[in-house]
């Protein structure tokens, strides 16, 4: 059986997205900035999809700018509130600590360049309230950029909360909702959300594609300049087919979000109990506010890379962290921030599901998870430790 758990990091595309995209390769291939009758076809098609993710959003067409995916949205949301904020003296800027990289490592290049940034502890509950927000705004705060829900351990955000201290504090509030977006419920006028990032491939829709949604009024900064598309703020010729493909699936994700987000929540339900079971582990995250397809636990006495390879060999692809830190042997940002020490960091595993997953699949991961676990821990010298009592038990 091949499970593939892995929806954080990337899902396949729909069938809905994909027969979206088609037409747009060989048909409907002009350039949308020509003034030809092949061109303007093209341009409708770039409108259509405009409308659709706005819908989708809760906001207005020319409030959404397509970008290569939510790693540029983020970046240039950050970037311009930054740099506006700036102009009128204000320096300070609001976080947490278990933002994704495109947003802390945006961050850290603004402090270099001489703004301050409070990143929020995220250890009560592997969460942020909107009261701790209030508490860390001062007169110079720029912008709260928070994420929406985090990708690797499954919090989900208060994020109408935050949107209502920012609007209060008059404050611009951007936050980065790849994880979000086509899974939960977005209202961005009803959140008083000012810029909001997606990516397309998080919601069965295609790589290199994402949306950022800039409310009307706020100026935003070119990371890309060139041509005047996208109303100047981001040049080259528009991935047409991608930003077809991404609006189709984000519609088809909208659409049917009602009936999948409560099946993908009880296959996580299932997995959450059935590892609990396994002794010395816990779970990361808000086990109350969390992403339907969010599983994420930490094992103590083994390595997160041995358990993803073994788990690969029984079919089961699954992620020890994001996919932009495996590969590398520092533990995973996310669960230092929640005050996971470094040794017990690092025997994380995180099965992320979408609707495409089933229950039979769930069957067999409860199946392979324990049994791998108790393999390693055979063979694990940490773990003889631990039995033996030379080492205390964290979990
Ligand atoms: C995947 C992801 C990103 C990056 O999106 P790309 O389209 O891959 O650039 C940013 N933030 C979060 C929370 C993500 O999960």
């Amino acid at each position: 059986m091949h499970v593939y758990a892995d929806n954080a990091a990337t899902t396949a595309m729909s069938q809905v997205a994909i027969d979206a995209m088609l037409p747009y390769f060989s048909e409907i291939y002009g350039n949308p900035s020509s003034l030809h009758s092949v061109g303007q076809r093209a341009k409708e098609a770039l409108d259509a999809a405009r409308a659709t993710v706005a819908q989708c959003l809760g906001c207005e067409p020319r409030e959404i700018v397509f970008t290569s995916g939510g790693s540029e949205a983020d970046n240039q949301a950050i970037r311009s509130a930054a740099i506006y904020g700036a102009k009128k003296g204000k320096k300070h800027i609001i976080s947490t600590a278990f933002e994704h990289h495109a947003v802390l490592h945006t961050l850290q290049r603004l402090e270099k360049e001489g703004f301050e940034v409070t990143y929020l502890d995220v250890r009560h509950n592997h969460n942020i309230t909107a009261q701790q927000v209030k508490e860390a705004i001062r007169p110079d705060t720029c912008l709260v950029t928070t994420m929406y829900a985090n990708n690797e351990i499954g919090s989900i955000l208060p994020i109408a909360e935050i949107g209502k201290v920012c609007k209060e504090a008059g404050v611009l509030f951007h936050t980065d909702a790849v994880q979000a977006a086509g899974h939960l419920h977005i209202d961005v006028k009803a959140q008083n959300i000012d810029m909001l990032s997606l990516s397309a491939h998080k919601f069965h829709g295609p790589k290199g594609v994402g949306a950022l949604y800039v409310r009307r009024g706020i100026p935003l900064v070119n990371i890309i300049d060139g041509g005047a598309q996208e109303r100047g703020k981001r040049a080259g010729t528009e991935n047409l087919a991608g930003i077809c493909g991404m609006a189709a699936a984000l519609k088809d994700a909208c659409d049917h979000m009602d009936e999948n987000m409560p099946k993908v929540a009880a296959m996580r339900d299932r997995l959450i109990e059935g590892l609990s079971k396994i002794p010395h582990s816990a779970l990361n995250g808000d086990p109350h506010n969390r992403l339907p397809g969010n599983v994420s636990f930490c094992f103590e006495g083994i390595e997160g890379e041995s358990l993803l390879l073994l788990l690969d060999m029984k079919g089961v692809a699954a992620s020890s962290g994001s996919a932009c830190t495996s590969g590398s042997l520092d533990p995973s940002h996310v669960l230092l921030a929640i005050g996971r020490v470094h040794d017990v960091a690092h025997g994380s595993l995180r099965l992320s599901l979408s609707e495409y997953n089933t229950d039979e699949e769930v069957d067999h991961i409860l199946t392979v998870v324990p049994e791998v676990v108790s393999y390693l821990r055979s063979i694990s010298p940490v773990w003889r430790d631990l039995q033996t009592g030379k080492r205390e038990y964290i979990l």
